[in-house]
């Protein structure tokens, strides 16, 4: 078991496979883009494989797959099948914004990946290319469709913006009035570029939702730190995930593997331990095992809405 400095348990971590994204959401990679690791920054394929392996035998459970795009990680499938086959069995679940994800389904539900979210900010395609860039909105609700006729376990995250996205979310929500899938809204973090943009508090959010369909219900909580409600008519829920208006440090119980090799004891702090140095400088499992244990006994209470790490969002893994 794998406990903290303040007694919470450790069982979710999150690896970013890359640093490279096929989007540029404005509020996660700043105008004049991000500086690229270089190739040798990046752990390989065996380093992330041990580092997973070694966490998993402290007692983490869950894997989540993220980035940057983790589908753009040359053989990054090869990767998420070998963890797959890791003694122990991780629950493995994936992020992405599903520009590629169709195509990587079938190996994804081979290798067992059955949580996957897709962040999904719009349904319109203008609103689309300002956010992200990009026009690939087509592919993105192509796999949406994919994924929900899988059987996938399926949440749409979407971050609300002041101006952007604004009028658009009771059309976001209604993406689980006709499936039975999640949508959650997570509150913007200012976090790197993100002070480009304004968030909008999800007690606004639950006001205009309620106001397009009715009362809410309570749908209960699942594990994690939505929130969710539903609505009459609505096979699916909605979740409210607040991190700055409703902050869930207390229940934190993760930590996030960055493709260069730093284990982020919080998404907020810069606080760290840097794996990639142990792992090139000839480290025993047992070396690595104990360090882990170590720096989490510094893993910060909470954020206190203080967000002091320098790294834009792509760099950290979401
Ligand atoms: N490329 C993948 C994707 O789009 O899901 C994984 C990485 S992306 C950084 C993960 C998530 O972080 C996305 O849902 C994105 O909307 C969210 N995100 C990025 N910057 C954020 C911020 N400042 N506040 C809240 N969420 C943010």
């Amino acid at each position: 078991m794998l406990t903290d400095g303040c007694g919470r348990n450790i069982t979710y971590l999150r690896v970013s496979l890359t640093d490279k994204c096929n989007l540029r959401c404005k509020y996660c990679v700043p105008p004049e883009g991000v500086k690229m690791l270089a190739h040798e920054d990046i752990l390989t394929h065996e380093e992330l494989l041990r580092v997973i392996r070694i966490l998993v035998s402290l007692g983490v459970t869950k894997v989540r797959f993220t980035g940057g795009e983790p589908l753009v990680r040359k053989g990054a499938m090869d990767l998420i099948r070998n963890v797959s086959l890791i003694e122990g069995a991780p629950s493995l679940c994936l992020t992405t914004n599903g520009v590629m994800l169709e195509q990587f389904l079938p190996d994804l539900l081979e290798a067992r990946v059955r949580d996957i979210n897709i962040s999904l900010d719009t349904l319109s395609d203008a609103v689309y290319e300002t956010i992200t860039g990009k026009d690939e909105l087509s592919l993105v609700l192509k796999s949406v469709d994919a994924c929900y006729e899988a059987g996938v376990n399926l949440k749409i995250n979407a971050v609300p913006l002041k101006g952007i996205n604004e009028t658009e979310l009771p059309d976001l929500a209604a993406l689980a009035r006709d499936r039975r899938i999640d949508v959650r809204f997570i509150e913007l973090m200012p976090i790197g570029c993100a002070a480009c943009c304004e968030g909008i508090p999800n007690d606004e959010v639950r006001r205009s939702l309620d106001c397009a369909y009715g009362p809410s219900v309570n749908a209960g909580s699942s594990i994690g730190p939505a929130a969710y409600v539903t609505y009459e008519g609505f096979k699916g829920r909605v979740g409210f995930i607040s991190p700055m208006s409703h902050a869930f440090c207390s229940e934190c119980n993760r930590i996030r593997l960055t493709c260069d090799g730093v284990l982020k004891l919080c998404l907020a702090s810069p606080a760290c331990l840097d794996l990639k140095i142990l792992l090139r400088t000839g480290a025993s499992d047992e070396d690595i095992a104990r360090a882990v244990r170590d720096a989490l006994l510094k893993k910060p209470e909470g954020h206190g809405l203080k967000f002091t790490d320098d790294r834009n969002m792509i760099g950290i893994g979401g």
